[in-house]
């Protein structure tokens, strides 16, 4: 747990990102800074790349269909998204849904690191290609190392980081669902979190709803 201590509710205000204006392309695109939500003692931490259309609309990370199939994942590892922390690399919505530049991803950064120093997290999940190589800083080909457990420098310490490709690469490539699922129950038993290590979700029950 974090070294501020425990109470996740009452620091949640302090990771808030005030009226950030470093990225002028992003100002400009967004409607408003959407920040990390969960526990800010989360043990398991979700980074994805930053908020696309429906998340700069209701200014939470991961919501609309991409959320749905994290959601249902989450489930299927007996998680409740209440249980971990979710966030983005940049927080703000790049024009026309294109990746952040490096310069943006660099911007971001510092906000990203006060996140997981507060967190001090057991483990952090990389949900897709662009978070995945900004924070192990190299290329990375996500759907071949997706499900790997690889150790990272980050926010001055250590960090255990398991790599996953984007729930919407399930969307458009449904071969890669069962995989994604068995990441994220992977997430929940490295991380200790929910009940997977108590004869929790079996990873398949649900594979077939969507
Ligand atoms: S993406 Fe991050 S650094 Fe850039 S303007 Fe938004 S909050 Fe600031």
């Amino acid at each position: 747990m974090s070294e501020y201590g425990g109470d996740g509710g009452a620091l949640d205000e302090d990771l808030r990102v005030p009226a950030c204006e470093r990225c002028p392309a992003l100002v400009e695109s967004r409607s408003r800074i959407v920040d990390g939500v969960g526990p800010t003692d989360a043990d398991l931490l979700f980074v994805g790349e930053g908020p696309g259309a429906t998340e700069d609309e209701e200014g939470e990370p991961f919501v609309g269909r991409s959320g749905d199939v994290l959601d249902e994942a989450l489930r299927d590892a007996g998680l409740a998204r209440a249980d971990v922390r979710i966030t983005n690399c940049v927080r703000c919505r790049p024009p026309d849904n294109r990746d952040p530049t490096t310069e943006e991803l660099v911007n971001c950064r510092g906000h990203l690191e006060s996140e997981i120093d507060r967190l001090d997290p057991e483990l952090i999940v990389t949900l897709g290609k662009v978070p995945s190589e900004h924070l192990l800083d190299r290329s990375v080909a996500i759907t071949g190392e997706s499900g790997d457990v690889v150790d990272a420098r980050l926010a001055g310490a250590s960090r255990r980081v398991l790599l996953s490709v984007h729930p919407a690469a399930t969307l458009y490539d449904r071969s890669q669902r069962d995989g994604f699922f068995e990441t994220i129950g992977r997430a929940a038993e490295l991380s200790g979190v929910g009940d997977r290590g108590e004869g929790g979700g079996d990873g398949q029950s649900r594979l077939g709803e969507f």
